[in-house]
């Protein structure tokens, strides 16, 4: 590829990858984060081989559909939103065109056109596409970034399944007593990875997101051994 075209492509825009890639990039950080933590806090209570491994397995599988639930609700949520304003917006456009047309062109003299001017851009407008011209610049909705609830779902259910088997290698160690070392060594490895891959997807610099998906990381596995072992202290 030629020096110019990859620079080109460096600088193209990723906002329209942002609405599965949010869901991705969340859902392997929660599924390494939250099996990992609940490995580590059965494993602090002593648990046998088995109870860490179900623990591990059952936390996978509820996580995987409790984000994909989840992802569902709140993206069908905000297609609802978009479409009801949709409807509204269709609705004043039949009702009122004309008042319609002077608020795009005001719009576009907020944005730094002279009057005049405004008046045609927004008259151009309305002659092309007056609904779509209204809905992106009015209500800031762009079909490139309109997020799909199912694509959402799927996504961050198998995100979620590929960050959680990752601590599950460390049921591999060679030593029981090695195993919260080694479940949490792997899932601060895999955030890195998941850090760095993220940035890379998205483009920006992979030094903060990684160093913030990091600190979250050990903070939650940390609270949950301490949590496990205080229960393990309380009842037994
Ligand atoms: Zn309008």
């Amino acid at each position: 590829m030629p020096l110019k075209d990859v620079y080109i492509r460096n600088l193209e825009h990723r906002t329209h990858r942002s609405g599965w890639l949010r869901a991705a990039v969340l859902g392997v950080n929660d599924g390494l984060v939250s099996t990992a933590s609940l490995m580590i806090g059965v494993a602090a209570a002593q648990a046998s081989t088995n109870a860490i491994v179900t623990a591990g397995f059952a936390g996978i599988a509820a996580g995987a559909m409790s984000m994909a639930a989840g992802e569902y609700v709140s993206v069908s949520s905000q297609t609802d939103i978009e479409d009801a304003d949709r409807k509204i917006e269709a609705g004043h456009l039949a009702v009122d065109p004309e008042g319609e047309l002077e608020e795009l062109a005001e719009i576009y003299v907020a944005r730094g056109l002279p009057k005049e001017l405004a008046l045609q851009v927004a008259k151009e407008m309305h002659d092309h596409d007056a609904l779509a011209a209204h809905l992106r610049d009015e209500l800031g909705q762009h079909h490139k970034t309109r997020a799909r609830p199912t694509q959402a779902a799927v996504a961050s259910a198998a995100a979620f399944t590929l960050g959680g088997l990752i601590p599950m290698l460390g049921m591999f160690a060679p030593t029981p007593n090695g195993r919260t070392t080694t479940i949490v060594a792997i899932t601060l490895i895999g955030l890195v990875i998941a850090g760095i891959t993220g940035a890379k997807i998205a483009g920006t610099g992979a030094l903060r997101p990684t160093a913030r998906i990091l600190l979250g990381g050990s903070l939650a596995m940390l609270v949950t051994a301490g949590i496990g072992q205080l229960v393990h202290v309380t009842i037994s």
